[in-house]
């Protein structure tokens, strides 16, 4: 598998964790109760009393958000207040464990909504965000700036000794104890006001920013006019991109949709060189050429506001702010990676593409490689080097086997889990799949919503989110869903992953199993609620099953003929696996890179040109290598300036020391055993953000974690 799966998107998991966690969150209080028949009516408003308490997704219409919003933060509001005003001296019990079962009702509404606006949005939905973004951030102001609820929780912490706590309890103490003096409980009452004016701008611009890249990328589209144009893809996916011109009312033209980064995946295949430009160049502009989606301005005033946030808090940036509540704690250590790193990965890359222009020079092409060029001779190279190429693979990879004797077969192998389809639960989207998730002693334990295709109404890339989270204190089991973007083949035709696709599968379900196997007390702590530089190491881990002997002859069968992958073709893709990753690791730094600067800015050094910026930051960073393009421009970046990415964008190659590590283990304890499974889950999985991250490492590992690994894995040593 040639490319890097390591950057995706996860920005609703994001949203949900914050959102799940502090959650706090009104506008002014309303004094008069709102509850009347349409409130009671509203299915937003209790608890689903659909299995795992599933979402009434039949129910739920646009008109009901709203008023729940409005209900939601009421109630929680009013709980907040009883806590807060307690005439009894402040307990363990009264007041932190009071907090964590306030808000049930805007939770709900919150999680169903951020996750309906990512995954089946519209326009009544977009706008009612850009309403609530400011309301939400202010009710999240008015609970985490409280003087009186910062008082008792003080009151708490200086008596911990004597409380006899168990560890859960005690760190959800800290936990709460963190979250209200970094979002500002100790500040004076004049810079509580401010940050409370920064916080509602920064809420809405994140807002704008996303609808923004959505919008843009959706018109930025490329229209083929002639089918020749096409030439080199498959005629499946001409056909796609038949249809898809047609469903926007361009009768016999083609369309090719944009995914999220800067490459394309159809970049690997068009033969015509000035199609693979307009591609490149309608990808990399997004955002930056004026017209109603612009984001310069928008990422230049969010980069301000949190510098001007960070400053008010008492650190130097952003990233200062930001790093230390993840495992990295520093800009130092962030910064030493990613230069350590820079200089080897960049050099590999122009190995690489050295080898490109050879085919070039060869071919008597008389150009020098763009980056349009790149994808397309990587191509050539891998088919002359390792002899196969993804459209021998694509006939391997189904959907549905990928994911019922692929992804779920690895995880029945691991931990002993099944799945059963269940078609009796209504769905958003008639593409969406739900299963039921069933424990090794047969229990029934979660949901899972499978929610697998692109469409326009959906945010590129893929992530993970959860539903429902998993708590004892609510007794509750998970519901949880990954989302991809693959796109929709044309009716009766099957749906054919490339090999990206069938590790980002892999990958997503990795989230999905932290979720699912969740086992704490405080939904505080529940399966994904991790430090986001630790949350992507067991998705990444999950990875690795994808190419694992056992399971890829399970799944990887010819859907005509059902004949299994040729061993041969397997171990080419094996032998393959180091291949370009210096273009791989380039693009992903660069975007690190650009990323840490932004945030490690102060307000005085924000710039006034982000393309300009951009483009300093990556000379100045030695990663400036024009045909590999970070893999997103600031201008597109939603990572990180639209979801939870900000300053965390490097969380993924910090992420990836543990999941080599692992992967590592995992080989010299014999691969797919249930034993190892069992340990892994128990140890590491099944903790969430319960105990010290590092800590749940070292007991799964018996060490701390090594870099040879992931170095090795990349070519870096
Ligand atoms: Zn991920």
């Amino acid at each position: 598998m040639n490319k890097s799966m390591l950057m995706l998107l996860c920005s609703a998991l994001a949203i949900q964790s914050s959102v799940a966690a502090d959650t706090s969150v009104t506008s002014a209080p309303t004094s008069k109760p709102l509850m009347n028949k349409a409130l009671a009516a509203n299915p937003l408003l209790a608890a689903s009393t659909l299995a795992y308490e599933y979402p009434a997704f039949d129910q739920i219409r646009n008109e009901h958000y709203a008023p729940a919003f409005a209900e939601g933060m009421r109630l929680h509001l009013a709980e907040i207040n009883a806590i807060a005003n307690n005439t009894a001296k402040p307990t363990f019990d009264n007041t932190v464990v009071a907090l964590e079962r306030a808000g049930q009702s805007l939770n709900r509404v919150s999680t169903i909504f951020f996750n309906q606006i990512a995954t089946n949005t519209n326009p009544t939905l977009e706008s009612l965000s850009t309403d609530l973004a400011p309301k939400l951030s202010a009710h999240q102001d008015v609970i985490l700036m409280n003087a009186k609820l910062f008082k008792r929780i003080n009151a708490i912490i200086s008596q911990r000794d004597k409380l006899k706590l168990d560890a859960e309890s005690n760190r959800l103490l800290d936990r709460y104890y963190t979250d209200f003096v970094r979002a500002g409980a100790k500040l004076s009452d004049s810079d509580k006001a401010k940050l409370k004016a920064i916080n509602a701008q920064l809420a809405s611009l994140g807002t704008k920013f996303s609808q923004n890249v959505l919008k843009e990328t959706n018109a930025s589209a490329v229209i083929v006019e002639h089918k020749e144009q096409l030439k080199g893809l498959s005629e499946g996916e001409i056909n796609t991109a038949a249809a898809a011109a047609k469903a926007k009312g361009l009768d016999g033209k083609y369309l090719i949709p944009l995914m999220n980064t800067s490459g394309q995946p159809y970049l690997s295949s068009l033969e015509d060189r000035a199609v693979r430009q307009r591609l490149q160049e309608a990808s990399v502009n997004r955002g930056s050429h004026g017209g109603d989606f612009d984001n310069r301005d928008t990422a230049l005033q969010l980069a301000r506001l949190r510098a001007e946030r960070a400053q008010l808090l008492g650190y130097p940036n952003y990233a200062a702010y930001g790093l230390e509540d993840e495992t990295a704690k520093t800009t130092t250590a962030v910064n030493k990676m990613l230069s350590e790193l820079a200089p080897a990965a960049v050099a590999n890359a122009k190995n690489e593409a050295a080898e490109l222009q050879k085919i070039i020079d060869a071919n008597h092409g008389d150009f020098k490689l763009a980056a349009w060029d790149w994808a397309y001779y990587t191509e050539q190279l891998r088919t002359a080097k390792y002899a196969f190429d993804d459209t021998q693979l694509r006939p391997y990879f189904e959907l549905d086997s990928v994911l019922q004797n692929g992804v779920f077969f690895a995880a029945h192998q691991l931990y002993g889990i099944s799945f059963k389809e269940r078609k009796d639960l209504p769905v958003y989207h008639p593409s969406v799949r739900v299963f039921e998730v069933f424990d090794a002693d047969g229990k029934s334990m979660a949901l899972f919503i499978a929610d697998m295709y692109a469409r326009d109404s959906k945010r590129g890339g893929a992530w993970m989110n959860s539903y429902v989270e998993q708590s004892t204190l609510f007794n509750k089991k998970p519901v949880i869903a990954n989302h991809l973007n693959i796109p929709q083949p044309p009716k009766g035709e099957p749906t054919l992953l490339t090999a990206d696709e069938v590790k980002t599968a892999f990958h997503e379900f990795g989230h999905a199993l932290h979720g699912l196997f969740s086992q704490v007390h405080y939904p505080r702590f529940s399966g994904t609620n991790v430090p986001r530089d630790f949350v992507e190491y067991p998705s990444q881990v999950n990875e690795m099953w994808a190419t694992w002997p056992e399971v890829l002859k399970n799944y990887a069968k010819h859907y005509k003929t059902g004949e299994v992958i040729p061993q041969a073709l397997v171990d080419k893709i094996t032998a393959s696996n180091k291949f370009n990753q210096g273009f791989a690791t380039t693009e992903y730094l660069a975007a690190s890179l650009l990323d840490q600067r932004w945030h490690q800015l102060t307000p005085a050094q924000i710039p006034s040109d982000a393309i300009a910026f951009e483009k300093a930051v990556l000379k100045e960073a030695g990663v400036d290598f024009a045909p590999v393009p970070p893999r997103y421009r600031s201008t597109y970046f939603s990572h990180i300036f639209g979801g939870g990415y900000s300053a965390g964008y490097y969380a993924y190659l910090w992420s990836e020391v543990l999941d080599a590590d692992t992967v590592e283990w995992f080989k010299e304890n014999g691969g797919l055993t249930r034993k190892n499974g069992d340990w892994f889950r128990q140890q590491l999985l099944s903790r969430g953000g319960s105990i010290d991250p590092m800590e749940s490492f070292r007991n799964f590992r018996g060490r701390d974690p090594k870099i040879d690994p992931l170095l090795l894995r990349r070519g870096l040593k």
